[in-house]
C-alpha cells in the first residue's frame, strides 16, 4: 500500500493520500504534476452516479 501525501485534484487522490497502488518508486510529489496525474472531471462530481 502506498503512503504518498498528495493534494492534487487527481482521481487517485483521496483524503490527501495517493490511492494508486502501482506506484512504488515515487518518493515525493513535487509542485509539478506527477506522471500518474489524472484530473478529476469536475469538482464535486467525483463518485456520483451518472
Ligand atoms: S497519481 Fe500522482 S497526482 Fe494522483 S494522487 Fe497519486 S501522487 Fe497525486
Amino acid at each position: 500500500m502506498t503512503n504518498i501525501n498528495c493534494a492534487e485534484n487527481c482521481i487517485h487522490q483521496k483524503n490527501g493520500k495517493c490511492q494508486l497502488t502501482h506506484i512504488s518508486i515515487v518518493s515525493e510529489v513535487r509542485d509539478s504534476k506527477c506522471a500518474y496525474f489524472q484530473a478529476r472531471e469536475a469538482p464535486g462530481t467525483a463518485g456520483k452516479p451518472k
